[in-house]
């Protein structure tokens, strides 16, 4: 491992070196596994994609509640040792030492600072496990605002700071819409359906959202990066918003890879994204071909990357979901220079540290066969109903399993 003692330089001054016509910059995002063996391997992923791609930035997040805080900063020390500037994700959520939310936020930033590592995405960060309401700890942050707030008063110009934007709106700003045929254009523009409901942010609603991302940038956030999105349109719609509003800074688009049918389902569900009509159709039209899949991820993406080139950005953002398959495949299409070969031996361990063990609907391995999660206690322990036996008169035994006795199917 390449030892650099030197502290990261920031972000925004290596965006601004771009130079004009040339390719956009590339930057990754990375999450901490849940076990020994997939932070392993994801250290062997970062060597390996740093000498492959050599992104602009490498970020890491931090798992819902806060539960990663610690491998976070160990991941981020790790990016920064092993030549990437990190760029080191930090929520509100669950933060607490000693009673204290903001000497916690304040211990993370001062670890940071001892690690060498200048970038951090300030966040507000999900509810934690169990609550449906975001809730801020007695005494402690309400939003990212008061976290970029808190860090440009309380360590000046020591760290270069990105916030989410969401080119769709909040997923809590995003409402359903009994009657679609009263949306205006731009409503419907950033719409989506699921179910069979329709969902958008209403326009009262985006505005709301542009004065707040414009708060964030006033109070010292350095450039934006965007949630997901499958729809450039909505981007390029975004971008033009933000500079109406005032808002200047470079906004680097968030790029989900498509990996895998269900998590795309998962996630577009989760944040209620926009998906074109015949994106969905497609996905649907190979969704028990894992390896078509990867193959339209890399197709979809360089689509939308091209599209994105024309709009104007400075980098191209992957959620790589700790793979490369599909990242790889999407620069090498639009001509980077990409080395090596692509390893994803190691897929299965790449399990969010803090996701959920299992979710109902999950198709798990089990020591009695291959099974269906009915439900998930806090504990991790899962009832399971067992396919691969039948009873008499068809009946289908159900099993409850503790967390170290199913694994997941991927
Ligand atoms: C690029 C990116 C990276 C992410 N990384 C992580 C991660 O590492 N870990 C993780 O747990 N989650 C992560 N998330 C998810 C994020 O934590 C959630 O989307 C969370 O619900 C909101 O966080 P935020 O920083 O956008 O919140 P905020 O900027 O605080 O905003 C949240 C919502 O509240 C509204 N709001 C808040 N305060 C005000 C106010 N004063 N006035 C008006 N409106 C207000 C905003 O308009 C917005 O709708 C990420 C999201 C993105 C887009």
């Amino acid at each position: 491992m390449s030892s650099n003692s030197e502290p990261n330089p920031k972000i925004i001054d290596l965006i601004a070196k771009k130079e004009a016509g040339s390719k956009p910059f590339v930057s990754i995002e990375f999450f901490p596994p849940r076990s020994d063996a997939g932070v392993k391997n994801l250290y062997a992923r970062m060597q390996r994609m740093k000498e492959s791609i050599n992104p602009l930035f490498s970020d890491v997040t931090w798992g819902a509640g806060g539960s990663t805080a610690d491998l976070t900063l160990e991941i981020a020390e790790h990016l920064k040792e092993t030549g990437h500037v990190a760029n080191m994700h930090m929520t509100c959520t669950n933060m607490e030492k000693d009673g204290d939310p903001k000497l916690a936020v304040h211990s993370a930033l001062k670890t940071a600072q001892k690690y060498g590592i200048r970038n951090i995405v300030a966040l507000r960060g999900d509810p934690a496990a169990g609550q449906d309401e975001w809730k801020a700890a007695d005494g402690g942050f309400t939003c990212a605002l008061d976290l970029v707030k808190y860090m440009r008063e309380n360590f000046g110009d020591e760290f270069g700071i990105s916030v989410a934007g969401y080119p769709e709106g909040h997923p809590n700003a995003i409402s359903e819409i009994e009657d679609p045929s009263t949306m205006s254009e731009s409503e419907k523009a950033r719409s989506s359906t699921c179910d069979g409901k329709t969902f958008t942010c209403k326009d009262e609603d985006y505005k709301k959202e542009m004065d707040y991302l414009k708060q964030k940038i006033d109070a010292g956030a350095d450039f934006i990066i965007t949630q997901m999105f499958f729809d450039t349109k909505v981007f390029g719609t975004f971008v033009d918003d933000c500079r109406k509003w005032g808002i200047n800074v470079p906004i680097v688009p968030g790029l989900m890879c498509i990996n895998a049918y269900p998590g795309f389902c998962k996630m577009t569900k989760f944040c209620k994204t926009r998906v074109p009509a015949e994106l969905q159709a497609k996905m649907d039209s190979i969704q028990d071909d894992a390896e078509a899949i990867k193959a339209f991820g890399v197709e979809y993406g360089i689509q939308m990357c091209r599209e994105l080139m024309e709009i104007g950005v400075d980098v191209l953002h992957f959620y790589t979901l700790n793979l490369e398959k599909v990242t790889f495949g999407i620069l090498k299409g639009l001509g980077y220079d990409v080395k090596g070969v692509v390893d994803e031996s190691d897929a299965s361990t790449m399990v969010a540290k803090g996701s959920a063990w299992a979710r109902v609907g999950d198709k798990v391995k089990t020591i009695y066969g291959s099974g269906t999660v009915q439900d998930v206690r806090s504990d991790g322990t899962a009832q399971v109903m067992i396919e691969s036996w039948s009873l008499a008169e068809g009946q289908t035994p159900t099993a409850f399993l503790q967390k170290e006795h199913y694994s997941k199917v991927f």
